[in-house]
């Protein structure tokens, strides 16, 4: 068989671990019950969600009736956004998000926009953090939704989210965090936290796509976005995922069972993958910060060269990373992160990503460093940018 690329793309998704398939197979064929059946196959698929439910629920540190399943990621962060503004509406209809929020946010947002709420945004400093005294400026009596991911897909910045929902709550706001890559890489205790809404998702943490979870604070007002059944407490409709809320569970659980030693492994190949490329990379620029960063992230502009075609370059080589998020690569826009945090557009063009994961090797990260290093230069010997600005300086 052909060798498959090296995969340092892990923020984009993640392969299903051993353990969480050989959970779910059942849940396909033998235990196939619907679980809002009044009989045996209802009941047995009822004690697989329960279970699933109860583990994660002691894992971010909520009672289990504060666990709804959702389709994942993007269905959480909707439901949260919309849920909230349509039941707070009379209250106010000032909404305050960040500007590096994933897309399910920005174009819940707009989209809300449109519908006469008011969208304002945090303002982030040059490595992606939160500047709290601007959020304390511009939250106001009739902010009722405060929302800011809790670590970032791009550029792997971790936000101060205990602080934000400290200043959300001191002024009455819903606090809302989108947790997706961070659930299962750093400790989560959504009371110590203070958060209202949490949203999650399986596939980036080695479970499967198309499911994950939104943690609702019990006594908070979230109208339901998918109307339907009387599934998930009667707030979100549709016949329940089995086989996936199984696979979630277990691999939320291999995640926290792992999560120290897979840390530490993961950040040390991170960190001799961004010191190798900033000593041996000329005119490179690391986006987000070194400390308080998510381990798997490293992300750098290449100056004078378009990252599609470093992209291209490591795609030939047998490397997979993805350009800004996996969500705009594809669009010729600019990074909406990269330009928040004041990159000229040039520099927020030529992002790469590289995301790893508890399979990579260190003779894979050193192996795309010398690909970088001979690619960038040979891009470079035919860009004319570089011909007229680079080339006093790169000796
Ligand atoms: C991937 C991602 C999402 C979307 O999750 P899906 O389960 O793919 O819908 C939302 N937010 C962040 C930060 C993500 O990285």
């Amino acid at each position: 068989m052909e060798k498959k690329p090296i995969y340092f793309d892990h923020a984009a998704t993640t392969p299903l671990c051993k353990e969480a398939l050989d959970k779910m197979l059942p849940y396909f064929s033998e235990v196939f019950g619907n679980p809002n059946s009044q009989h045996y196959y209802g009941r047995e698929s009822v004690k697989a969600v329960d279970e699933a439910r109860d583990s994660i629920a002691k894992i971010i540190n909520a009672k289990p009736n504060e666990v709804y399943f959702t389709s994942g990621g993007t269905e959480g962060d909707n439901w949260a956004l919309r849920g909230v503004a349509h039941a707070y509406k009379e209250k106010g209809k000032h909404i305050i998000i960040s500007p590096i929020e994933h897309a399910a946010m920005l174009t819940t947002a707009k989209a809300l926009k449109k519908e006469g709420f008011e969208i304002e945004y945090m303002k982030v400093d040059e490595f992606g953090f939160v500047d709290l005294e601007h959020l304390k400026s511009i939250i106001r009596k009739d902010t009722i939704f405060v929302g800011c991911m809790m670590a970032n897909n791009e550029v792997g910045t971790i936000e101060p989210i205990k602080e934000i929902a400290q200043i959300a709550h001191a002024n009455g706001s819903v606090m809302f965090t989108d947790a997706v890559q961070a659930a299962g890489v750093l400790k989560i205790d959504v009371k110590d936290l203070g958060v209202d809404l949490m949203s999650m998702s399986a596939h980036k943490i080695y479970g499967p796509k198309g499911v994950g979870a939104l943690y609702i604070r019990n006594g908070l007002k979230v109208e339901s976005i998918l109307t339907g059944g009387h599934q998930e407490r009667m707030k979100r409709g549709g016949t329940t995922n089995v086989a996936g809320i199984v696979g979630f569970s277990e691999a939320f659980r291999i995640a926290i069972r792992d999560i120290d030693k897979n840390f530490e492994y993961v950040s040390s190949l991170r960190d001799h993958f961004i010191d190798r490329v900033l000593s041996e990379v000329p005119f490179v620029k690391l986006n987000g910060p070194r400390e308080n960063r998510l381990p798997a992230n490293a992300d750098f502009s290449f100056q004078f060269i378009e990252g599609e075609s470093i992209l291209f370059s490591l795609d030939l080589a047998g490397i997979a990373v993805s350009s800004g998020s996996a969500c705009s690569s594809g669009s010729l826009e600019p990074s909406h992160v990269l330009l928040s945090l004041g990159l000229p557009e040039e520099l927020a063009h030529g992002s790469i990503r590289f995301s790893f994961g508890k399979h990579n090797t260190i003779e894979e990260v050193d192996y795309a460093v010398d690909v970088i290093k001979e690619s960038v230069q040979r891009l470079r010997e035919m860009s004319p940018l570089f011909k007229a600005e680079g080339e006093i300086k790169y000796v």
